[in-house]
């Protein structure tokens, strides 16, 4: 397990660079570690590296392991949340990335309110349309959407997040990143308030993402290993 302190020191070493390059504070950057398919074992070795900050994509992984590990760790949710399960992960989450319709953005309003929580959330953009993905088209935010969603008052808008089509070449979604942000300079224009969370980059490709002005960079395989092809849920 010492391999995954390894990596992860290696990861922020890489992740410091990119913000050298970019002339950006390290401080604004944020390591998600993307635990999905790992067990607690795995979260343990990262966490006694220095890693408190770890992302699922399935609330019942989040609900499996989040017990048995110590409560000062902080877990968003990176996946699509479906409504019946938002009673349930909320009280858990700090954040999740994944707010991908108004549908379940008011069902975190009203269950929030129930549980008293004001969730932070990051809005998916689906930028490349890709009907196989979940997220907001852009366009829809910005005509009456995201006006919709501050009407919600528990939600603590961060800012967006996307999940670009796969490239191997990071460079390949560069242009992606920086569609995210500039969407993001039109939507706070729009909406009057800043939306400074920029959700954006993984394993492969997370350095690009920072130069681009990625806030929270969500890296898995980088730090845990490869994930099994069609590994079970828990
Ligand atoms: C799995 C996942 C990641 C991490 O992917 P890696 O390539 O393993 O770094 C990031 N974001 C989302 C939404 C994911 O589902």
């Amino acid at each position: 397990m010492s391999e995954i302190s390894e990596r992860l020191a290696a990861i922020r070493e890489r992740l410091n660079a990119a913000c050298a390059r970019a002339g950006r504070d390290p401080a604004g950057v944020e390591l998600l570690a993307v635990s999905k398919t790992f067990p607690v074992e795995a979260i343990r070795a990262a966490m006694e590296a220095g890693q408190m900050l770890f992302g699922e994509n399935k609330v019942q992984e989040v609900l499996a392991k989040a017990p048995e590990l110590p409560s000062r760790l902080r877990w968003h949710l990176i996946g699509h949340l479906q409504s019946n399960k938002v009673r349930k992960v909320l009280p858990l989450v700090e954040a999740v990335h994944s707010v991908d319709s108004l549908d379940i953005a008011r069902d975190i309003q009203r269950i929030g309110g129930e549980l008293g929580l004001f969730p932070k959330v990051y809005l998916e953009v689906n930028l490349a349309a890709e009907s196989t993905k979940h997220g907001f088209k852009p366009e829809a935010l910005r005509d009456g959407g995201l006006e919709a969603l501050y009407q919600l008052d528990r939600l603590h808008i961060q800012g967006l997040m996307c999940i670009p089509p796969f490239d191997p070449t990071p460079e390949k979604t560069r242009p992606y990143f920086a569609q995210l942000r500039a969407w993001r300079d039109e939507l706070e224009n729009l909406g009057g308030a800043p939306l400074p969370g920029l959700s954006m980059g993984m394993s492969h490709d997370f350095e690009v993402a920072i130069e681009e002005g990625a806030t929270i960079v969500r890296v898995g395989s980088a730090i845990f290993g490869e994930r099994a092809p069609k590994a079970p849920v828990l």
